[in-house]
């Protein structure tokens, strides 16, 4: 659906902006370390936490991804069933954290897209001469 290049692959897929090719997270979004990412793109070699503290910035794109969520949840509940008020709650919190995992994931990985641009695949070894993003 996605081709590389399009930051939106690199987005759905969870793989490094720059290439395209390595992946993001260590692990599957329902594993204990969901949240665990090498700490450069085995691939291209990019330093994924550009500074020190850098994914705190993705906790504005997870509270928009959540609000998405209840927004979309509220208008659906009650376009089909027009349940009272307890409902659409439990269905709006309920659904948050189930989706916990692959929303701050998402977050991340879309955080990290404004900042990098895809170049494709580089050779590791510019690393030792300081270049990034
Ligand atoms: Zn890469």
């Amino acid at each position: 659906m996605f081709q590389k290049g399009q930051k939106l692959y690199s987005i759905v897929h969870h793989r490094c902006p720059r290439c395209h090719e390595g992946k993001l997270f260590l692990t599957a979004p329902y594993h204990r370390d969901f949240m665990k990412m090498p700490e450069r793109c085995e691939v291209c070699g990019l330093r994924y936490e550009l500074e020190p503290a850098f994914f705190y910035g993705a906790l504005y794109v997870s509270h928009a991804l959540h609000v998405a969520w209840m927004t979309a949840a509220y208008i659906a509940l009650r376009v089909l069933f027009n349940p009272p008020t307890d409902v659409y709650i439990l269905v709006m919190f309920v659904g948050a954290a189930i989706m916990l995992p692959m929303t701050l994931r998402l977050a991340r990985t879309i955080y990290i897209n404004f900042f990098i641009l895809y170049r494709g695949a580089q050779p590791p070894n510019r690393i030792a001469e300081g270049h990034q993003g």
